[in-house]
């Protein structure tokens, strides 16, 4: 498409919502323009978010394997030395060459980049306050609002990215520290957790409810998973509210209560991090140029069809309703698309896939036994542990799980709870099934490979209407 004509989709925000839409629009033949004000594709997920920090883990991970667990598998290592620069040069390389192949992308699919920050002036007009100054503005005949959104502050504890971070901060420090305190017990609060942890720091996590994990996590696999992570050296207190910080001494100094009565105490930390939640983003956006409101908890409000209140203005991804995974925005993306296009699309909200890359990692989909006895459905489970799985123990990695629940009288799949190794990978399976329908007997019928860990899956499903073979 060529700039200064009236574009058919003009999309705020270059995050994976956003990219993913525009290059789906120029593959279907739209002239598509692409608004981003981060200098580079691919939003929080692929800059701040997903990949820099499953660089970290990786090679965190690597480290501390070489260090603790080398020489019982027959491999006798010299001297061990973290080159903290250069396990960040090796994260900043996989985001830089991820962000520019988005760049090729847009070329090739004939979408047009727009540096900088969008905000609307009318229902179809979108100014750009471009990055190298100046200003340009864009018409759409359609527009999607893409814009994320950002770490949730705690009051009265000012994040400066140096001594009280959010992820971004934690994801870029320039030494291991001695201490860290982790606010929030959630999915960045363990990733990073864990990332510090293996790198030497004394860890501990203050979490307000009674299981780590998040929303989302079947209550016995945080359990297990929070276990495992205790024995790699991770304090948790849980049921504990952090009420206010104090940054004037050489360490952090956190004011603690324990929820349920307990007494009030202090916590210290050298660095901090705030991984209380996310919220979304509009700053900026000029939503009340064009009338358009967001809920309580600053979601743009849309329909089952991703409209909001003007209806060729749409919106996807972090900044409205549904859990914040790139996966689920990019899913959205597509099927704004496919709406655009064909007039439906479609996302199926109960399936879609969590996973948290701690090792070993913990990955679920659909509902939870917490979600089915509150439902007051009847369910069965099945449980299979990686102990008795001939390839966790050839590969000397056998903690963890597998949780498959089923229907109680369908045998219809309800939900799959991996707490163990590449639980991540493993899950896609439980996915396609859930997606397609299929009962845990369906899963216990099809044939796995052996020797694979995704046979713990197959015995788990086995289990919920017979009994698992090797437990
Ligand atoms: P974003 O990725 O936030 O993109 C929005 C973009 O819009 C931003 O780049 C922003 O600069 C731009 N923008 C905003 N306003 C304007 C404007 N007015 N004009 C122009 N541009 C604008 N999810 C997973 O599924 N797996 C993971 O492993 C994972 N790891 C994560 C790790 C961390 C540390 C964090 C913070 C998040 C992680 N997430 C993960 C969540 C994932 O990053 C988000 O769900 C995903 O990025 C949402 O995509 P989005 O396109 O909706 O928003
Ligand atoms: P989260 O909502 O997952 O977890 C935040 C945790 O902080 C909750 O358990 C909450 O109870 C706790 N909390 C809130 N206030 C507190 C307080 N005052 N004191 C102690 N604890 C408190 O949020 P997050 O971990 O910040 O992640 C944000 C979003 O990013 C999530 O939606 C997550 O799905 C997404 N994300 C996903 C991945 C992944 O898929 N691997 C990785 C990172 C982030």
């Amino acid at each position: 498409s060529e700039a200064g004509e009236e574009k058919d989709l003009v999309i705020i925000g270059g995050g994976v919502a956003g990219y993913v839409a525009a290059i789906k629009a120029g593959q279907e033949g739209f002239k598509v323009a692409c608004i981003e004000k981060r200098g580079t594709l691919g939003g929080t997920c692929l800059n701040v978010g997903c990949i820099p920090s499953k660089s970290l883990l990786n090679n965190s991970h690597l480290y501390h394997q070489i260090l603790h667990d080398s020489k019982p598998r027959g491999i006798e290592v010299g001297d061990v030395k973290l080159n903290l620069g250069q396990l960040m040069k090796s994260k900043d390389t996989a985001v830089s060459s991820l962000t520019k192949g988005i760049e090729f992308l847009f070329k090739k699919n004939g979408v047009e980049y727009h540096k900088g920050a969008g905000t609307f002036v009318d229902e179809h007009t979108v100014k750009i306050a471009l990055n190298d100054g100046g200003e340009t503005t864009l018409k759409g005949k359609n527009i999607l609002i893409a814009t994320g959104s950002e770490a949730t502050p705690f009051p009265g504890l000012e994040i400066d990215e140096k001594r009280v971070v959010s992820s971004t901060g934690a994801l870029s420090l320039e030494k291991v520290p001695e201490s860290l305190v982790v606010i929030g017990g959630g999915i960045i609060g363990l990733e990073m957790a864990s990332v510090w942890s293996r790198l030497g720091a004394k860890v501990t996590v203050v979490e307000f409810m009674g299981q780590i994990g998040g929303p989302g996590m079947d209550t016995e696999i945080a359990k297990a998973a929070q276990k495992i992570l205790k024995k790699q050296g991770i304090d948790f207190k849980l049921n504990t509210k952090v009420i206010s910080g104090d940054t004037s001494g050489d360490n952090i100094k956190l004011e603690i209560d324990a929820a349920k009565g307990g007494k009030p105490e202090s916590i210290e930390g050298e660095i901090v991090l705030v991984a209380i939640g996310r919220r979304p983003y509009t700053e900026g956006l000029g939503l009340e140029n064009i009338g358009l409101e967001v809920d309580e908890r600053g979601r743009v409000v849309i329909d089952s069809e991703y409209r909001t209140k003007h209806p060729h203005i749409r919106c996807v991804g972090d900044v409205t309703f549904g859990p914040m995974l790139a996966h689920k925005a990019e899913d959205e993306g597509l099927a704004v698309v496919e709406y655009l296009k064909k007039g439906y699309g479609h996302v199926n909200y109960g399936c879609i896939p969590g996973v948290m890359y701690t090792h070993p990692e913990v990955a679920w989909v659909g509902q939870t036994e917490q979600d089915l006895k509150a439902a007051g459905t009847a369910y069965k489970v099945g449980t299979f542990p990686f102990s008795a799985n001939s390839r966790a123990k050839t590969n000397v990695d056998s903690e963890g799980l597998v949780k498959v629940i089923a229907d109680a009288e369908t045998d219809r799949l309800l939900g799959v709870h991996i707490v163990g190794p590449g639980a991540g990978e493993m899950i896609a399976e439980g996915t396609l099934a859930l997606e397609y329908g299929a009962s845990s007997e369906d899963i216990a019928r099809t044939t796995h490979a052996h020797p694979t860990l995704s046979e713990a899956l197959k015995e788990a499903a086995m289990a919920t209407y017979n009994r698992a073979i090797h437990f």
